[in-house]
């Protein structure tokens, strides 16, 4: 990243929300359920499958947590009666995780069961390290339970991975590959981009020799994205075991090429009042920032 850019990151704590609401509007579907059931009817109508996040992180109290949880049921709900190609993607701290484990285990439970009667699927996201074991540890059990419209990530940026791949692989499982966007130390975490790569295009191979049953291939990194596709190829990967997927809002160019490409693409679609946190992440991953936050707040860039 620039050093233009390193100090834009550096004071995005003070820029007004309303600005970072304009700069974000890219990366997130809406406030309201609407919102997202609006953008992703246009992602299906364009060939796109979506997994849809009701964005509520950081909760402090578990009544937080069964409202998350509830919102996410109407979601699933709404999948259904609209008929459309969606699953949902859940962070398990917004289901108490930390705050009350059991109660995380119980409405997450609650999800799945109703999902797999809805015939569809839950995808529990990573989240930063504390969190890691605990969250394989939620999904372990879900899977021992019968479970199996569910599926966890994996980091790439994470020294565990490789460990944790295998371990998961014995279970037989499905997997989502992303970086990780997490800030972590470099005892926990590479932190080098290279040594990112070299560790995604090692998992990735490591999930597809080890029986996968499929893969979310997460990742707008166009070498990344060339690597896979010569694996799936040299593999003879079969559709129904991987799929690409992107972030509303990033890359859109290389979204519509795997798909004409006959590639199987799910966009990552975020709605919620609780917007912040997430386009704060979104926009410091952008290696424009400087021009959008300038735009943003000037009308330039
Ligand atoms: C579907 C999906 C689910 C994810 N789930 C998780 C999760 O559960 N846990 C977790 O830790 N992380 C998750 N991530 C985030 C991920 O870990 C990365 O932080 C993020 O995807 C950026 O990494 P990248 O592979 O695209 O590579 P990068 O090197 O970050 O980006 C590659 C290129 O993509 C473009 N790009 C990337 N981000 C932006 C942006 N915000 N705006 C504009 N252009 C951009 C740029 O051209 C950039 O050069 C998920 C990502 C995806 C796609």
């Amino acid at each position: 990243m620039k050093l233009f850019d390193r100090a834009v990151v550096a004071t995005l704590p003070l820029v007004p929300r309303a600005i970072v609401r304009k700069i974000a509007d890219r990366y997130i579907a809406g406030e309201t359920i609407e919102d997202a059931m609006r953008v992703v009817r246009a992602l299906n109508g364009a060939g796109c499958e979506a997994t849809i996040d009701v964005l509520g992180e950081f909760i402090t109290d578990f009544k937080q947590a069964e409202a998350t949880a509830t919102a996410y049921r109407q979601v699933l709900e709404r999948i259904t009666t609209e008929k459309l190609r969606a699953n949902v993607s859940i962070k398990l701290t917004a289901f108490g995780l930390g705050l009350n484990d059991d109660g995380c285990l119980a409405l997450a439970r609650g999800l799945v069961a109703r999902a797999k009667e809805l015939n569809n699927f839950v995808r529990i996201d990573m989240e930063n390290s504390p969190y890691t074991t605990k969250t394989l540890g939620v999904y372990r059990r879900l899977k021992n339970e019968g479970f199996i419209n569910c599926g966890v990530v994996i980091q790439a940026y994470m020294r565990r991975s490789p460990a944790d791949v295998a371990d998961l692989l014995k279970l037989g499982t499905g997997f989502r590959l992303c970086k990780g966007i997490y800030v972590e130390t470099p005892e926990i975490a590479y932190k080098d981009r290279e040594e990112v790569r070299n560790q995604y295009k090692s998992l990735l191979q490591q999930m597809f020799e080890g029986g996968a049953t499929k893969v979310g291939i997460a990742t707008h990194d166009p070498p990344l994205i060339e690597h896979a596709r010569q694996l799936l190829i040299d593999h003879k990967i079969p559709k129904e075991r991987y799929e690409f997927q992107m972030l509303l809002g990033v890359a859109e160019e290389w979204r519509k090429r795997l798909v004409a490409e006959g590639h199987t693409v799910r966009v990552y679609v975020p709605f919620g009042r609780e917007w912040y946190g997430y386009s704060i992440r979104r926009i410091k991953e952008n290696p424009s920032i400087a021009g959008y936050v300038a735009k943003g707040m000037f009308g330039l860039g």
